[in-house]
């Protein structure tokens, strides 16, 4: 079974249409004028019928068969809760003209079926039946009309095919959420399994020689490493169904940064951590989160710039003593324009560092999530084989004031 042309039955301009088009299938098949006009006669007593109490009709004219018996039928299919029947008026001299009818009720699903069979004479084939479709596919449109409504239908068929694929998006991003929430909690027990072995290893150091020593201290800090890429997958998973949690408190912040960049110093002892402190403030924050920052901003510098060279960690408070701002400085190998209006957005990772660094992207996004919900802003300044200066301000608390 062929469909050669579908009409939607909406409204009155329909009717013409779909008597047109059914006389024109008719004229292209050689059928003879009475035989075409007694099947477009029918078809529109079953079209009006049906316009005048639904809009959501459809007209199908299909050829079905095979050599060398082929028929033409014109398949009618609406919904209503209205009560139709087969004597109805327009069904019932179209069953007159087409006594191959048939009416079907399914609660308020109506199919309507009428045919006739088509002379050997016409000499059918797939082929021809082919050329009928293509012919009909093809053609001008018989008025503005049907233009109107072929580019509707057109574009009916990209918005349902844009909704399909929206759709289909949505459902990827919903199973990556939940594959990542998944590997991070699942990655985590190992880990702490791991960690705790290799402190206790750190601990029986007199039990083993030197060489076993640094293969243990190796073993430690790729561990670390691995501890905090799962710990950052989960925070991704939290942003992403819903938001970081803060355990807030009163942060003398030049204390902190001393403490905290005494830490990283230890980790980055290929570095030069140079910390120039401003005025004593206080902020309301998380301190481990505000930790968190740090050490992803100066786990950057010190992975994108030269072993030996220096990492600048200086504070500002503003005239207004209401908020301190942080700078990370580095000489490192900097950014393009292009990755500098990108590199807070998750996952993002630039090119150039793709296959020489390793990293997953999630570091910054996390940070300037941290960083905006102490109120605070994040931005960075950076010239390609110079470096980066990441900046950050943070909120302070009125006891600064004095
Ligand atoms: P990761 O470093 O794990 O890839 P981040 O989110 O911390 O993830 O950083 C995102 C990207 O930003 C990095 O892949 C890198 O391209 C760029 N980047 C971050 N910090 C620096 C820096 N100090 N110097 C040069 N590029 C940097």
């Amino acid at each position: 079974m062929k469909e050669i042309i579908g009409i939607s039955l909406e409204n009155e301009m329909d009717l013409i249409l779909a008597h047109k088009r059914t006389m024109q299938v008719g004229e292209q098949l050689g059928l003879t004028v009475a035989t075409r006009t007694t099947l477009a006669t029918a078809v529109s007593e079953v079209v009006r019928t049906v316009i005048d109490l639904t809009d959501n009709g459809k007209l199908s004219i299909v050829i079905s068969g095979k050599i060398p018996r082929f028929s033409i039928n014109a398949n009618i299919s609406f919904e209503s809760d209205l009560t139709f029947r087969e004597t109805d008026e327009g069904f019932y001299y179209a069953k007159r003209l087409l006594p191959d009818f048939h009416f079907e009720v399914n609660k308020n699903s109506y199919k309507i079926g009428m045919g006739l069979g088509l002379p050997r004479s016409l000499k059918l084939d797939e082929g021809k039946i082919g050329l009928l479709k293509v012919y009909f596919d093809t053609s001008s449109p018989l008025n503005a009309y049907e233009e109107i409504k072929n580019k509707n239908s057109q574009l009916n068929r990209l918005t349902a095919e844009q909704e399909k694929e929206i759709r289909i998006v949505r459902e990827l991003d919903e199973r990556k959420k939940e594959f990542i929430s998944v590997a991070s909690h699942e990655l985590k027990t190992p880990i702490t399994v791991i960690k705790a072995y290799t402190q206790m290893l750190r601990l029986l150091k007199a039990e083993y020689s030197d060489k076993v020593g640094k293969l243990v201290e190796k073993l430690e800090t790729q561990t670390n490493k691995l501890s905090l890429l799962a710990y950052q997958l989960m925070d991704v998973s939290k942003l992403e169904h819903g938001s970081l949690q803060y355990d807030m408190a009163k942060v003398d912040l030049n204390r902190f940064l001393n403490e905290t960049v005494s830490m990283l110093s230890n980790v980055h002892s290929h570095n030069k951590l140079d910390l120039q402190l401003g005025r004593k403030c206080v902020a309301m924050a998380d301190p481990l989160r505000l930790e968190q920052v740090f050490t992803n901003l100066v786990g950057n510098a010190s992975k994108y710039s030269a072993k030996g060279s220096v990492i600048t960690i200086a504070t500002s408070v503003s005239d207004e003593e209401d908020v301190v701002l942080i700078k990370v400085s580095d000489s490192g190998i900097g950014m393009s324009k292009d990755g500098v209006a990108k590199i807070f957005d998750k996952f993002y990772r630039m090119e150039e560092v793709a296959s020489s660094h390793p990293g997953l992207g999630m570091g910054l996004y996390i940070a300037s999530k941290i960083v905006s919900d102490h109120s605070g802003k994040i931005w960075v300044e950076s010239v390609q084989d110079v470096g980066s200066t990441f900046f950050f301000t943070i909120p302070l608390i009125s006891e600064n004031l004095h």
